[in-house]
């Protein structure tokens, strides 16, 4: 199943001022060697809490914007990205049309049909009415199914589906479903007694009966009540997060014919005729790959015991929902107010162009990210960041084979698998072809629609074919990164290349503080509690002996435990479960980073710069890249559904399990985050 673990949840932030300016100049962005002190407080003690100790002042000084949830290292590259996309854009539109190319022209005429807010307020919910009054003639519970699985409309559904790698045969593409349904980010949002919880669902209820309201039905409190009730029934069935990410657990293939037999109440036939995909392989009939098992029967249920007319009313909220963006203003507002403002505390919409940049990249991303590269990610970049991520695989490697609590045998595979990573830095070798994707000019819905089915039709239509390992899952302009376990890949879009991840100008310390506990962290989920179930190859298999295993639970059990105790609001914790896979990667990350980084010093001592030792900046380096300001709400809906820890937590969590920080900074059992030495955890 085609998983991918990222570093971190995105949403936007603040551009310092003269970003772009100071990117071009010859000093570091930041500060004279790659860190700004000023952003420190040095009355805070570092085993008090890093994360303020290298940035609390520039945490008391930065001020969230309204249309930012968060702001900080991540966010200040993202809205750079965005003002290079708008740049590219603004470009095209300025060009006469004779002189751009097939994809240049569609980019633009997309990006028109989005901001031609005139036309689109005049043309109201007509370009929806086609498929409202399809939904609104539903009858039968298989018209509701096939609906349910329509590619074009997105009406949200009881069972997710898509195409992914087969985790136990990475050569093949797979047909995978998993739970879904529910319009909140998790389930607890339906069944919790958190006062916070409950009026978030009060507001969600709210926003149902005003989203009916506006799309015409009548008696829209009563309906609103009744799709509660149904998405409440959903997420009492539905499994929690920590067991969706266990491999094990969510990988369950089967004939069709038993997908019938576990979960008879849903009418299968008609949902999967919509999907269009073929139920044949050139080996026989296809399995298809189950995630959540136990909840399917009980789904299925649920969906017999619901009368048509209550999945009527869910539908049409639900895709009113999907294509807000697209209608009236009215519609943008009342979405933005739950989904923007409730859920993740902004109070203003993002500018209408930048949103346009997002709608962009996420619809048509490798046509724009290959004039993105082109203008912003020059070849040297990517050298140094190839050599950086071969130092750092040398530095895992070397790691592997001084660990006293893995056996010889294991160790030999989990040094195979080092070898066979393949790391795909800045863009992809092979760009997408859009030839086969029409854009029409002042049609933005159908354009949203067309975007999604050239998506949707191009993975159906390789479904029978050799899986493609060049392909990417995150655009070049994109803050992040990722491992990906049945390609052994880690994946590092251009966009990250940039301080403070990576500096040429930087000092070393720093680099390997910030860029190299990122390359690290991706490494290490090939090693995670998940990403340890596959093998060099990708393969979902256990290469692990019992005794190995046994070792490494034990110690990842420590790290739940030491992370659900964090608080980042009051009564509301960390979960170490959901965000084990993530805290490991930051753990280890970190670790082989400081290693690779003692390696790169050729046995010569580090040099003391402005009073700070080798191992101060590479630490400092990596606290300054989580520095991050974040709303109350959006803290508690990444805490709540994210596999992150939010971002406060992530340098303090990391630091104190690793013996060279504790030297480093002389933290002492007086300071808050102190861990004697046996509760430290060390794993790589
Ligand atoms: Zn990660």
């Amino acid at each position: 199943m085609f998983r991918k673990s990222a570093l971190a949840l995105l949403s936007a932030g603040l551009l310092g001022a003269g970003l772009l300016a100071a990117l071009a100049q010859d000093a570091p962005r930041f500060g004279s060697w790659g860190v700004d002190l000023a952003a420190m407080d040095k009355s805070v003690r570092p085993g008090d809490n890093f994360s303020d100790y290298v940035s609390g002042t520039w945490q008391r000084n930065a001020v969230l914007p309204p249309d930012r949830s968060r702001i900080g290292g991540f966010t200040d590259l993202q809205i750079l990205s965005e003002k290079r996309l708008r740049a590219i854009i603004d470009e095209l539109r300025t060009r006469p049309a004779a002189q751009l190319n097939v994809d240049e022209r569609k980019l633009r005429d997309f990006y028109d049909s989005w901001m031609d807010t005139a036309a689109i307020e005049a043309d109201g919910l007509k370009p929806l009415q086609k498929d409202l009054d399809q939904i609104a003639a539903l009858t039968t519970p298989a018209q509701v199914a096939a609906l349910m699985a329509s590619p074009r409309i997105s009406a949200g559904s009881l069972y997710g589906y898509g195409i992914g790698v087969d985790d136990k045969h990475p050569d093949s593409y797979s047909l995978n479903l998993s739970q879904a349904g529910l319009g909140l980010p998790d389930r607890d949002y339906y069944l919790s007694d958190n006062p916070e919880l409950v009026k978030t669902r009060e507001a969600y209820r709210k926003y149902l009966a005003d989203m009916m309201t506006l799309g015409g039905l009548s008696d829209a409190p009563a309906r609103a009540d009744r799709v509660m009730a149904l998405e409440t029934e959903i997420a009492k069935v539905q499994w929690a997060r920590a067991d969706r990410r266990d491999a094990d657990k969510i990988y369950n293939p089967m004939l069709v014919a038993d997908l019938k037999a576990l979960a008879p109440d849903f009418p299968w036939d008609a949902f999967l005729k919509e999907t269009g995909i073929p139920l044949t392989t050139p080996g026989g009939a296809r399995y298809v790959i189950v995630a959540e098992k136990t909840a399917f029967e009980p789904l299925a249920r649920v969906f017999a015991a619901t009368p048509v007319s209550t999945w009527r009313d869910y539908l049409i909220v639900h895709y009113l929902h999907s294509m807000s963006s697209y209608l009236p203003q009215r519609f943008d507002d009342l979405d933005f107010a739950m989904f923007g403002t409730v859920l993740s505390g902004r109070t203003q919409q993002l500018d209408r162009a930048t949103r346009g940049v997002h709608l962009l990249d996420g619809q048509m991303g490798e046509a724009l990210g290959k004039v993105y590269v082109a203008r912003y990610f020059p070849p040297e970049a990517k050298a140094k960041a190839d050599a950086l991520v071969s130092n750092l695989l040398k530095a895992y490697a070397a790691d592997i084979q001084t660990l006293d609590w893995m056996s010889p045998a294991t160790k030999a595979k989990a040094l195979e698998k080092v070898r066979q990573f393949t790391p795909k830095i800045g863009y992809p070798t092979q760009w997408r072809d859009y030839t086969a994707l029409k854009i029409v000019p002042g049609d933005l819905v159908g354009n949203v629609q067309r975007a999604g089915l050239f998506e949707y039709d191009r993975e159906v239509a390789r479904i029978n074919k050799p899986v493609d390992r060049t392909e990417w899952g995150m655009t070049p302009s994109t803050i992040n990164a990722y491992y990906n376990p049945s390609f052994n890949e880690i994946v590092f879009p251009a966009a990250i290349l940039q301080p403070p991840f990576f500096d040429p100008k930087a000092d070393d310390a720093v680099n390997y503080g910030a860029i190299g506990a990122v390359i690290g962290h991706e490494i290490s989920h090939g090693f995670d509690d998940q990403g340890s179930k596959y093998d060099g190859k990708g393969v979902f298999q256990d290469w692990w002996t019992k005794e190995d295993r046994a070792n490494f639970d034990k110690r990842t059990a420590m790290l739940v435990t030491q992370y659900d105790a964090f608080e980042p609001l009051p009564g509301l914790h960390v979960i170490g479960k959901n965000t084990l896979g993530e805290n490991i990667a930051d753990n280890a990350g970190l670790a082989i980073a400081l290693k690779a980084y003692h390696l790169s010093l050729n046995g010569k001592p580090a040099p003391v710069i402005d009073g700070y030792t080798g191992d101060q900046r590479f630490f400092l380096g990596f606290g300054q890249v989580w520095r991050s300001k974040m709303r109350d709400s959006a803290i508690r809906t990444l805490t709540l559904s994210n596999e992150h820890t939010v971002d406060m937590f992530r340098p303090i969590g990391a630091t104190r399990n690793l013996d060279a920080w504790y030297d480093a900074f002389q933290v002492t059992p007086d300071q808050k985050y102190y861990l004697p030495p046996d509760q430290r955890v060390h794993l790589w």
